[in-house]
Parts: structure tokens; sequence; C-alpha cells
């Protein structure tokens, strides 16, 4: 590609770019000085409800057949999130996998079915939660989203976390917590302290495959399971490990 085609291929995903927070709702966003997918809290501005998609279903169906990034072009399913739309707390990812993108739901290969047990020791379902990622279409090879990915995706993020208005929101791992929470984030410094993402407190911890490669680090992913479960009032069982809502 030529210089010329790549200065005109930016500009055409920046317009998209814009158009996407245009029709999402968004109306105000800062730049940052490094990059927008890497600037924190502070540069993003969740609209009112009285603005963009008013559901889920909505939000969907404004994505479409999404081709306002690269990672459009080696997925097989776009993978939006699932769970309660008015879910309380809300789990969110990096991006698909292989299965994911086979199936179109977010966490169900070897990483997702251990999220599905640290949600089972929660006392909750699957169906009780909201699940989803940052990009939801698969990098490929796994690898992580790249910023201006992230960045492409990341209103359609903001618009699920505004419309579900959870009470919490589990950040999995170092690459969700860089897009979301800090370009600086680094998960073994900052996992287990509260923060914010659109006003929403956040409480970042390990990714379930990373658990899987580091089985120690669980009981690290068990403190601060322990400390969401306290903000949402549920119950922590005396052992330490059974519990309910
Ligand atoms: S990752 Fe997001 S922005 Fe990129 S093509 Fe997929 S849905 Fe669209």
């Amino acid at each position: 590609m030529s210089v010329a085609e790549e200065i005109r291929a930016l500009f055409s995903d920046l317009r998209e770019v814009l158009e996407l927070e245009s029709e999402t709702g968004i109306r105000e966003f800062r730049v940052s000085e490094r990059h927008p997918a890497w600037a924190g809290e502070k540069t993003k501005a969740v609209p009112g409800p009285e603005q963009g998609p008013s559901s889920l279903e909505e939000l969907r169906a404004l994505i479409g057949d999404c081709k306002r990034c690269r990672l459009h072009r080696g997925r097989r399913h776009i993978v939006f999130g699932e769970g309660d739309p008015h879910a309380r707390l809300v789990f969110i990812g990096e991006g698909p996998g292989r299965q994911e993108d086979r199936t179109g739901k977010p966490f169900v290969g070897h990483a997702g079915e251990l999220l599905t047990r640290i949600i089972a020791a929660m006392g909750l379902r699957r169906d009780q939660v909201y699940i989803c990622n940052v990009v939801k279409c698969r990098p490929p090879g796994n690898r992580d989203p790249e910023p201006d990915e992230a960045a492409a995706c990341l209103p359609f993020l903001e618009a699920q976390v505004r419309l579900i208005q959870p009470e919490v929101i589990c950040v999995l791992g170092s690459v969700a917590g860089r897009n979301l929470l800090s370009k600086d984030f680094r998960i073994r410094r900052d996992r287990g302290k509260w923060q914010t993402y659109c006003g929403i407190p956040v409480m970042p911890t390990y990714h379930p495959a990373y658990l899987q490669r580091n089985p120690a680090a669980k009981r690290e992913t068990w403190q601060d399971v322990q400390a969401v479960m306290g903000r949402l009032g549920l119950e922590v069982n005396r052992n330490g490990r059974k519990m309910r809502g």
C-alpha cells in the first residue's frame, strides 16, 4: 500500500470511529496525549439514557456486520456479549478467542469454564451476570487487540455499560485494564484495588486464562471476588469457599 493509500485508509478509519461515536450517542470525548484507547475514564463521556440506543438489542442492530476495524477480516462471529441486561455485575475481558469466535458467545472455552466456576462460587449463574469484552471480534492468533482496534470498538462497550448500569464491573486481565482503566495498568500491581469506569466501581483481577497457567494466583482472585461480593451484599460462607447470593 502506498503512503497516499495508507493516509486515505487512516482517514477512512477515523471517520468511521467518529460516526460510530455519534451513532452510539456519545457527544463528547477528549483526545489523550497518547491514544484514546489508553486515555482512561477522564477521556470518556457516557451519554445519558435519552441518547443513543435504548436497549442492548438496538445496540446490537446498530453494530450490524461491523467493519469499523481490521479485526472484522478474520472473524466468524461478532461476540457481542451475553447475560442479564439488568445485571448488577458485569465481567469484561479483552476479546474473543477461538471458541468464542466459533460460537459467537463470550468466555466459552477453557477460560470460560473457569469463569463460570468463579461465578458459581459467588452463588450466581452466568445468566445473572453480563459477560463481554473490550473488542467484539477475535484478534488473529489470539494476539492482544491493537490500541486502534480497541478504540474503534470501545464505544460499543461504553454503550453496553450505559444500558446495563451495573453496580460493579469486574475487569479481567491486563489488556482490559490498560484499555479501560489506565495505560499504565499492571495487573499484578493494580488488581484488587477499586477503580472506576464510566462512573461505575471496577474491581480488576486476573484473567481466567492466566489463572489456568498460574493456579497459585487463584487465591488473589478469590480475594478480589470476595471484595466484589461484599460490594454487592452477597454472602460469603464461613469456610470462605461456598457462597450464596
Ligand atoms: S472489533 Fe469491534 S469495531 Fe472492530 S470490526 Fe469487530 S465489532 Fe467492529
